[in-house]
C-alpha cells in the first residue's frame, strides 16, 4: 500500500498525532508531495536523510498497516503496528504473525486481544520484581535504623546500670536520692524492654527478606516445567553476554518450538499437553550447567543460552536432543493410548553477530520459522550468523 493511504486528510492527520505520540514522525510531518525538509537538503547530511527516509517508510509501513486491516486510529493499535513491524516486541510480532497465518487479517478485537494478553503475562513478573526491589531497600533501611536504635538503646541501658550503681553507692540514706534511683532502674528496665522488642523486630525482618527473596525466584520461575522463565532468561542472556565478551568466549542463543503442539492438546487433551511440555522441558534442562541455560519462553516454546559453544556446536546439540525426543515413543499416561510422534524444531544464533543479544534472540526465531516451513522436526542456524 502506497502512503497516499496515510497521508489521506483526517486519516493522516491523526497517524501524524500518533506518530508524534510514540516519536516516531519526522522532522517534516507533511504528506510525501510536499517539499524535503529543508535541515536536511541544505546540510547534505546523507545520514540524516536516511533516517528521514527510515522514519518515512516506518510511518508509511504502519499507517497502511492500520488502513489494510480497518483497525481503529488508536494508541494502542498503532504501538501494535509498530511492534509487529520493527519486531521491537518479539511476542507482539509472533501473536500478530501467527493471527495473520491463521485468519489472514486482524480485527480490532483481535488486537485488543493481543496486547492484553501481553500486558497480562509482562505485569506479574516485571512489576512484581520491581515491588519486591522496592520492599526490600525499603527493609534495608529499616534495618540500619533498627540496628542504630537497638545499639543506641544498649548504651543508654548500659551508661544508666553504671550511674545507678555510682548513686547507690555514694549516696546511701537520701531519699532523693534512693528515688532518683528507683526511677533510674524503671528506665534501665524499659530500655532493656524495648532493646529486647527491637531485637524480636529484626528477627520478622529478615524472615520477611527472607519470604521475599523466595517470591523474587518465583517469580522467575515457569510453574509448570520449573525452569527459569522468560524474565529469568532476559537477565541471564544480558549477564552472560557480558561475561561471554570479557572471555573472549563465542555466544549462542536458540529458540525451540514443539511442532503441532495444538494436534497434542486436541487429541490428548490439555493435562496430557503440560504433562509433554514438562517431559520436554526436562530433556533440555539436562542440557544446562554452569555455561548453558535453558529457560521456558511461554506456551510450547523454549530457549536456550550456550556460552563458550560456536553457534554450529550449540546447533548441534539442540540437533541431538531434537533427535533423541524424535525418537521417543510417548504414551498417554492417562489412558495408556500411544502418542504421535513428539517432535520440536529449532533455531539458533550467535549472539555476537548482532548489535543486541535480543536480536540475535529474533534471529533464531526467524530460523525456527523458517525449519517449521521446511518441514519441521530440524535445526536450523540463522543466516545473518558469520559461520553459517
Ligand atoms: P507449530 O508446529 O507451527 O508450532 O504448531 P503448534 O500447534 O505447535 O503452534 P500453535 O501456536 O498453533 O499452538 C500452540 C498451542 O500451544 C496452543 C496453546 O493452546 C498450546 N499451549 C500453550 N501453552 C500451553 C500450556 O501451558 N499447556 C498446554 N497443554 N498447552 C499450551
Ligand atoms: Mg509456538
Ligand atoms: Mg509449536
Amino acid at each position: 500500500m502506497s502512503a497516499a493511504h496515510a497521508s489521506s486528510d483526517g486519516f493522516g492527520g491523526k497517524l501524524a498525532k500518533l506518530g508524534r505520540i510514540f516519536g516516531i514522525s519526522d522532522a517534516d510531518p507533511e504528506p510525501a508531495s510536499s517539499p524535503r525538509p529543508s535541515a536536511a537538503r541544505e546540510t547534505g547530511n546523507a545520514h540524516t536523510r536516511r533516517e528521514i527516509e527510515r522514519r518515512r517508510g516506518l510511518y508509511d509501513d504502519i499507517g497502511s498497516f492500520l488502513f489494510a486491516h480497518d483497525l481503529d486510529l488508536t494508541p494502542l493499535n498503532f504501538g501494535l503496528a509498530l511492534d509487529y513491524i520493527t519486531g521491537n516486541d518479539l511476542a507482539i510480532e509472533k501473536a500478530v504473525r501467527a493471527i495473520l497465518h491463521d485468519k489472514g487479517r486482524l480485527t480490532n478485537g483481535i488486537a485488543e486481544q493481543i496486547i492484553a494478553e501481553q500486558r497480562a503475562e509482562e505485569m506479574t513478573p516485571d512489576t512484581l520484581g520491581d515491588m519486591l526491589d522496592k520492599v526490600e531497600a525499603n527493609l534495608d533501611q529499616l534495618t540500619g535504623i533498627a540496628d542504630q536504635s537497638r545499639n543506641s538503646a544498649k548504651d543508654f541501658g548500659a551508661a544508666l546500670q553504671k550511674q545507678a550503681a555510682e548513686l547507690t553507692k555514694d549516696a546511701a540514706g537520701s531519699d532523693t536520692i534512693s528515688n532518683l534511683v528507683s526511677l533510674t532502674r524503671g528506665m534501665i528496665e524499659k530500655t532493656r524492654e524495648v532493646e529486647a522488642r527491637m531485637r524480636e523486630g529484626q528477627k520478622q525482618t529478615r524472615l520477611l527478606q527472607k519470604n521475599l527473596e523466595n517470591a523474587r525466584k518465583a517469580a522467575e520461575q515457569d510453574h509448570l516445567t520449573g525452569l527459569p522463565n522468560r524474565r529469568a532468561f532476559e537477565n541471564t542472556i544480558r549477564e552472560e553476554s557480558v561475561l561471554a565478551r570479557e572471555n573472549g568466549e563465542p555466544l549462542s542463543v536458540a529458540f525451540c518450538d514443539i511442532d503441532h503442539f495444538k494436534n497434542i492438546n486436541d487429541r490428548h487433551g490439555h493435562d496430557a499437553g503440560d504433562r509433554v511440555l514438562k517431559f520436554i522441558a526436562g530433556l533440555l534442562a539436562r542440557i544446562s550447567g554452569d555455561k548453558a541455560h535453558v529457560a521456558r519462553h511461554g506456551g510450547e516454546e523454549f530457549v536456550m543460552l550456550f556460552r563458550g559453544l560456536t553457534v554450529s556446536d550449540a546447533a548441534k546439540i539442540v540437533d541431538d536432543a531434537r533427535a533423541d525426543m524424535a525418537e521417543r515413543n510417548l504414551v498417554d499416561r492417562k489412558t495408556g493410548e500411544r502418542m504421535d510422534q513428539v517432535t520440536f524444531s529449532g533455531g539458533v544464533a550467535d549472539v555476537f553477530a548482532y548489535d543486541e543479544p535480543r536480536d540475535a534472540l529474533k534471529a533464531a526465531d526467524r530460523a525456527l520459522y523458517l525449519a517449521k516451513e521446511h518441514g519441521r522436526n530440524r535445526v536450523y542456524i540463522a543466516s545473518e550468523s558469520p559461520e553459517d
